[in-house]
């Protein structure tokens, strides 16, 4: 790791839902995504940015809940956070960092498989989660983890190369991952930004916290992009399978 962090894409399930749940204005079409969880090796520990989907569901469909109308899922049991760092040699239940973009239940879903996980949230998410908000499951986040709630940029490892990045809007408290390395800046954007498409076209889901907000937070990976930072979106195929390495 001389040349800074290493990120890897973990493939975490697929859903699919019609189009029009997730891109304003979309039609009844089916459109499938990825749930990716992300990998970030720095010499001084492992972070795991998002968690994917509920390992359950390998088993049981029915663990998709309230979701079940709007979407199906396809998971496997090798489809687990868990398992994905398996392949990569990562212990699940060792010491780790987890940084959660935001609470969504396709985001925080593998996190009861890492028990032992320190956990990054922003304070205004995790402020609102506790108090209830319907928009989230408190079953599948609020499970006695260390966690760490950070107001603003927070330098992971102190030497500025993994670095939370408020992007509200999609939640009150949604954040980003900029990872810095030799091969420049990196952005894992969470929800801030569903495809890479999105950063230029900006339709955006029909719902979300502050739609505005959203656009603002849009418009600076807009600008880290344009300075050349690589962007990778939170449920984009293509760029999740840019950064699978086997
Ligand atoms: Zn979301």
């Amino acid at each position: 790791m001389n040349g800074g962090p290493t990120i890897t894409a973990l493939e975490c399930g697929w859903l699919t839902t019609q189009e029009r749940t997730l891109v304003d204005g979309g039609s009844t079409d089916p459109l499938r995504i990825p749930i990716p969880a992300w990998l970030v090796r720095h010499q001084q520990g492992d972070v795991v940015f998002d968690t994917g989907l509920m390992p359950a569901l390998a088993d049981d469909p029915g663990a998709l809940g309230r979701y079940a109308k709007y979407f199906s899922a396809e998971m496997t049991a090798g489809d687990s956070v868990a398992a994905r760092l398996g392949d990569h040699d990562v212990d699940p239940d060792g010491s780790m960092t987890v940084v959660l973009s935001h609470l969504h239940f396709d985001h925080v879903g593998g996190l009861s498989a890492l028990p032992n996980a320190r956990v990054v949230v922003h304070a205004d998410e995790w402020g609102v989660a506790q108090s209830g908000d319907g928009t989230y499951d408190r079953e599948l986040y609020d499970l006695g983890h260390d966690v760490l709630t950070v107001d603003g940029a927070h330098d992971l490892f102190g030497d500025g190369s993994v670095v939370t990045m408020p992007t509200p809007g999609h939640t009150c408290g949604h954040q980003s991952l900029r990872i810095t390395n030799d091969d420049g800046v990196t952005i894992l954007t969470g929800d801030a930004c569903y495809f890479t498409h999105t950063l230029d076209d900006e339709i955006l889901p029909p719902f979300g916290h502050d739609l505005d907000q959203q656009r603002r937070s849009l418009a600076l990976l807009r600008t880290e992009r344009d300075r050349g930072a690589r962007i990778l979106p939170g449920h984009d195929a293509a760029a999740m399978r840019s950064m699978q390495r086997t």
